[in-house]
């Protein structure tokens, strides 16, 4: 039975190394028909920090990484709060001071920092010179009784190897002596992430630890446990350390490293497991786009590599692409509007576009906005570059970019142009729309005109026959005046099928405006 777990202590917001240790374990579990647990690490009190659990638990859910057991779920071997198994912790220390696999400390801190001096001044290694395991029982009894405070540390083998099976890494290991001997419970009764990681492991049942390479020189030490308690080993699996294209190791200066922030920068969940997944993990071959329930019937630890994952944005990006382009059009609405309406990206609310998109998205018809969307959807990477890409669709005047208004409305033949343009689609004006006229021109756009009979032919149609008409060398010459016209810029979704959903009303009204500059600059 695989039982894995993703053990994160509450020290921040999940970041990508985090997450891909929570990725691995699931699609783990998910693959053999396991179980994932979710356990909180929440023993180092100093480093707590506030909200933190919450966010391991949103950022879960936010990429569909689904526990069987842990917080909120419950489970048959529980607390899995560590903060709540002190006790267990204790009584596994107990046993092992008895069978002499650990030992009473009582050496100050003060003490502590004079050795550590004079191991610095003699160039030797910064450990614990193990003073006090070597202390007659005598005397530990008699400091005890006086009241001293001290710490329970594990008795590393002072000579030797300490060799483990590592399920990337293949035999790893370690020279004992240069392992401190680690301390296990603080004075304060509280256990250290050693002695509560393995003791958890081990009654929790766990089959499989998967985690991040940071983790690696401390299995010797928790090898060392499982052997002195006789408990079996469970799989070690260390994930290979993640860099930046730079080569350094991934940190805030790489970008965005927190999960939440990717969601909050208009990342799609789908984009960001997929990515994450492939730092460090291959289902082999080139495949490299793969849907989370995709990933759940291909991983195996032997895809994962021992060479570092290289955390590139650039390909999340471009994978966000492919999924933005995945949506279907009822999906695309749902998917931006909740990210309009719950986005915390500051950035994007301070946005001079989001105002208009965002109360586009309440007073214009889905229909409407969807298809504004969809014209979007090829280009856009990220869900809050669509404010900007469809503001136009919405704008009253959308703005005009100067450089392709000094450029396109200066052509000798651009008057023309939109005269013909104004007679062609004045007569496309259907009768349900004229006995609207004395609506205001808002009410008119969001209501009826979804509803015109312009088609994506009729518009090309109108931009050849003004080519020819006006004698126009290339069908480009006059298409570019009239997208400034029409979108205030010379790039966006094909013009004819944007036309076709700005519909006449709308794009009269953005020619006469057009036209009237024209003619101011004369
Ligand atoms: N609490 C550790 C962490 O924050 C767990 C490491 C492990 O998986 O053993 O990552």
């Amino acid at each position: 039975m695989v039982r894995v777990r993703y053990a994160p202590s509450p020290t921040g917001s999940p970041h990508v190394g985090n997450i891909r240790t929570a990725l691995y374990n699931y699609l783990m579990a998910r693959r053999y028909k396991g179980k994932f647990i979710l356990r909180i690490e929440d023993t180092d009190q100093t480093r707590k920090v506030e909200g933190a659990v919450e966010e391991i638990l949103e950022s879960l859910r936010w990429l569909k990484l689904d526990w069987d057991e842990g917080p909120e779920k419950g489970g048959e071997y529980g607390p899995y709060f560590q903060s709540q198994r002190l006790e267990l912790y204790h009584k596994v220390c107990q046993e092992l001071l008895r069978r002499g696999a650990a030992y009473k400390c009582f050496c100050t801190p003060e003490e502590l920092e004079k050795m550590r001096e004079y191991q610095r001044i003699n160039k030797l290694p910064t450990m614990y010179d193990r003073r006090c395991r070597w202390k007659k029982q005598s005397e530990i009894e008699k400091l005890e009784q006086s009241g001293m405070p001290y710490v329970i540390r594990l008795a590393m083998p002072t000579e030797g190897t300490i060799a483990f099976e590592d399920a990337v890494r293949g035999l790893v290991e370690y020279e004992a002596s240069l392992i401190d001997d680690q301390i296990l419970l603080k004075s304060d009764g509280w256990p250290t992430y050693h002695l509560a990681n393995v003791v958890d492991d081990h009654y929790q049942k766990i089959s499989h630890v998967i985690r991040g390479d940071e983790w690696i020189s401390s299995t010797p030490k928790h090898v060392v446990l499982y052997r002195a308690m006789d408990w079996e080993l469970p799989v070690f699996a260390h994930a290979p350390i993640i860099k930046g294209p730079d080569g350094a190791k991934l940190s805030k200066r790489h970008g965005d490293v927190a999960c939440l922030e990717f969601r909050e920068k208009g990342y799609l969940p789908q984009a960001v497991v997929n990515f994450i997944a492939l730092i460090g993990w291959s289902p082999g071959g080139e495949r490299e786009l793969m849907t989370l329930r995709e990933m759940e019937e291909l991983f195996s630890l032997e895809g994962i590599q021992p060479s570092p994952g290289i955390f590139d944005i650039t390909k999340l990006q471009w994978m966000n692409g492919h999924y933005i382009r995945q949506l279907s059009p009822q999906e695309l609405y749902r998917t931006v509007k909740e990210y309009d309406a719950t986005t915390k990206n500051q950035e994007y609310l301070s946005s001079p576009k989001r105002k208009i998109f965002h109360e586009a998205l309440e007073k214009f018809p889905e229909e409407y906005v969807t298809k504004a969307l969809v014209l979007e959807q090829e280009r856009v990477k990220l869900l809050s570059e669509f404010a900007s890409a469809c503001a136009f669709f919405f704008e009253e005047e959308p703005e005009l970019d100067p450089a392709a208004v000094e450029k396109w409305f200066s052509q000798e033949y651009v008057l023309k142009l939109f005269d013909f343009l104004i007679a062609y689609f004045e007569k496309k004006i259907t009768r349900e729309e004229t006995t609207q006229a004395d609506k205001t021109l808002t009410e008119l756009k969001t209501s009826s005109e979804v509803k015109t009979s312009l088609t994506v032919e009729d518009c090309e149609k109108a931009i050849t026959e003004a080519t020819e008409k006006l004698g126009l060398e290339k069908r480009s010459l006059a298409i570019h005046p009239t997208r400034v016209a029409l979108t205030g810029r010379t790039y966006g979704p094909g013009l004819f099928e944007l036309m076709a959903l700005l519909g006449p009303t709308r794009i009269l009204e953005r020619l006469h405006r057009a036209k009237e500059i024209v003619l101011s600059k004369q």
